[in-house]
């Protein structure tokens, strides 16, 4: 069995003040979290919307879950009533529904723009590019439903630090732009979610605010 609790608490202890920990769960079981929940644990990230749904109706209400993965538009509607965070925005068209469900459903759903930065690791996220143009076109500035609370990233899975290590930068270096022409004056942008279970180290030197950590803390993904 193995020991959650022990490595929840030891990556826990390696994270500077100020970062928090979303425990990505996906494929892992209801125990697995129950596990890490016992320690205090209140954040978990999933990428599979059905998978997601079980979980939610099985375990306690308090826990806040992030949606990480790719989310296809038609499955907004499921996901929008009880999620806290969708971290993986990659289009206006995906806001756009998000911003529709959410009015429906009477909340304001936070969110986080996907960027395209690593060389491969996804096909999905906005290029630095197309973020830009989704700011300076400002249809997300009547959506009043969203609230695009920061950016998001995966650096390359590489084993050159150097390399993960600038794109980090990159991303962090965007994320300063950003802040300075679209979001000065809302705090509620200042999320930089970066880190994954091989480069969370590197990720918290250069500007990491939530980590997304599943394998040192739940093991091996049982697929
Ligand atoms: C699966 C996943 C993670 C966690 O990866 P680990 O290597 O298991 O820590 C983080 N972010 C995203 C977007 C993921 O899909």
């Amino acid at each position: 069995m193995y020991d959650v609790k022990g490595h929840l608490n030891e990556v826990r202890q390696s994270l500077p003040e100020g970062v928090r920990l979303v425990a990505i769960s996906k494929y892992h079981p209801e125990d697995s979290i129950i596990a890490a929940y016992e320690e205090g644990q209140r954040v978990f990230g999933e990428s599979h919307e059905q998978e997601l749904a079980r979980k939610v109706t099985a375990l306690p209400q308090d826990i806040e879950w992030h949606f990480i993965g790719h989310l296809q538009t038609n499955k907004v509607k499921y996901i929008v009533p009880y999620i806290s965070m969708i971290e993986a925005v990659d289009s206006l068209k995906l806001l756009r529904e998000i911003e529709k469900q959410a009015a429906k459903a009477g909340r304001v759903v936070r969110v986080l723009l996907e960027l395209h930065i690593a060389e491969e690791a996804t096909k999905y996220g906005l290029t630095l590019d197309a973020c830009r143009q989704l700011l300076a076109d400002g249809e997300w500035r009547t959506m009043t439903h969203v609230q695009i609370c920061g950016l998001m990233m995966m650096a390359s899975n590489v084993d050159d630090e150097a390399q993960i290590c600038q794109e980090f930068q990159t991303a962090a270096d965007f994320f300063d732009e950003v802040k300075a022409r679209w979001f000065a004056d809302d705090p509620a942008f200042c999320e930089r979610s970066w880190g994954m279970s091989d480069d969370y180290h590197l990720a918290v030197n250069h500007g990491s605010t939530m980590v997304r950590i599943g394998t040192t803390i739940f093991g091996p993904r049982q697929y």
